[in-house]
């Protein structure tokens, strides 16, 4: 598992290819990661016995992570990342091509 939540992508396959979002969470045993804006449900709440009223309530459903890559924002494109350690020892992800951080 390559994502953290916070971090900036864009999906690459399926219905929603193309859209870019932010990681809200992310679920590393099952590979699956929740972005912003993207793979919108809504889930339908029945009224129970007058208790509450019915209601829909909208969610992003979770996304596979072969589906999804992180976005550059320098290059404008999606790019694979190299973790780069910097002589403090404090590590990052940049971009392939451009050595930008990524997540600004
Ligand atoms: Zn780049």
């Amino acid at each position: 598992m390559n994502f953290k939540s916070g971090e900036q992508v864009i999906i690459i396959k399926g219905q929603s290819r193309g859209k870019k979002g932010k990681i809200l969470q992310v679920f590393p045993k099952k590979n699956l990661v929740v972005v912003e804006g993207v793979n919108e449900r809504t889930r339908h709440i029945r009224n129970r016995r007058g208790r509450d009223k019915g209601q829909k309530v909208s969610f992003f459903a979770p996304l596979n992570v072969a589906n999804v890559m992180l976005f550059c924002s320098k290059c404008n494109k999606p790019r694979r990342n190299k973790i780069f350690v910097s002589t403090d020892g404090k590590k990052q992800k940049v971009c392939v091509k451009c050595n930008s951080v990524f997540g600004i």
